[in-house]
């Protein structure tokens, strides 16, 4: 596996909510286009870690870069944002009465407000685009029906989609396969990996889903007490006692 310098620097990073610490001393690095799972027991850290990356919450301490120029402490979240990193939550938002497309079209938009005028002034390129995304989340037959007819697993697809159409450089994605069935969890999988890549995107997936986590992972995160307890592949952190007592013991 070929590495490619990091794409995402979390370093001695700390922040306290009412003199707990939710996050301490934590140090993370994401190697540009790798796909790396985050797990950890409730309360770990792991939400506050994507809330600290994309600018919702400040550290009390520490450095988090992006690649080697932008310093995100320096940055609000639209700033972040724009850099081209995408969060998904775990509940997927998209626009039920719109059809798939007009949800893809929509997400190029950074004004929602102008959508009525869009599709007049769609250009081939955004054109293009869209159907390039819908290819890669599998929802090309569907793009003119309503989102809202969607299954939860292709609303999740969709939704992954809508952050694609920015052309992101990291997507970070909170429990993508919560209520899937089996085929889109396998569904699931196949999208995520296959995102992931040099001159792609990096993908930072926070799961409990160990199965699925086993699935996809090549490098999987253990966050306990708002720092990292364990790293490394899958076979070597569920071997690791001490991620068997803190979680997958549990
Ligand atoms: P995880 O996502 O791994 O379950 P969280 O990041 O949500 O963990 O939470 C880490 C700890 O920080 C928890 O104990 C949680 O109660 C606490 N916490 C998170 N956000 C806040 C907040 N805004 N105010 C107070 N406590 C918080």
């Amino acid at each position: 596996d070929v590495r490619h310098g990091p794409i995402l620097y979390l370093e001695d990073v700390s922040v306290s909510f009412d003199g707990f610490k939710a996050i301490n001393d934590l140090n993370l690095t994401i190697d540009d286009g790798e796909l790396r799972c985050i797990i950890g027991p409730n309360g770990a850290g792991k939400t506050t870690m994507m809330d600290i990356i994309t600018g919702k919450t400040r550290p009390d301490t520490g450095q988090v870069w992006f690649g080697s120029r932008h310093d995100l402490l320096t940055l609000n979240e639209p700033q972040i944002a724009s850099l081209g990193i995408g969060r998904k939550f775990q509940k997927p938002t998209v626009f039920e009465a719109l059809s798939v497309f007009e949800n893809l079209e929509l997400a190029m938009a950074a004004d929602k407000r102008i959508l009525p005028t869009l599709t007049a002034r769609l250009t081939g390129e955004i054109r293009d685009r869209i159907e390039e995304v819908l290819a890669t989340i599998g929802l090309t037959e569907l793009r003119y029906g309503p989102a809202g007819i969607l299954s939860h697993g292709q609303k999740q697809w969709l939704e992954i989609g809508m952050l694609l159409m920015q052309r992101p450089r990291l997507l970070l994605v909170d429990e993508p396969v919560a209520g899937m069935t089996e085929q889109e969890m396998e569904r699931t999988a196949e999208l995520l990996t296959g995102l992931a890549g040099k001159g792609k995107q990096s993908v930072v997936i926070v799961e409990h889903d160990m199965g699925f986590v086993r699935s996809i992972a090549r490098t999987v995160t253990v966050l306990h007490q708002g720092s990292v307890l364990a790293e490394g592949s899958m076979d070597k952190v569920s071997s690791d006692p001490r991620v068997v007592e803190v979680y997958l013991g549990a």
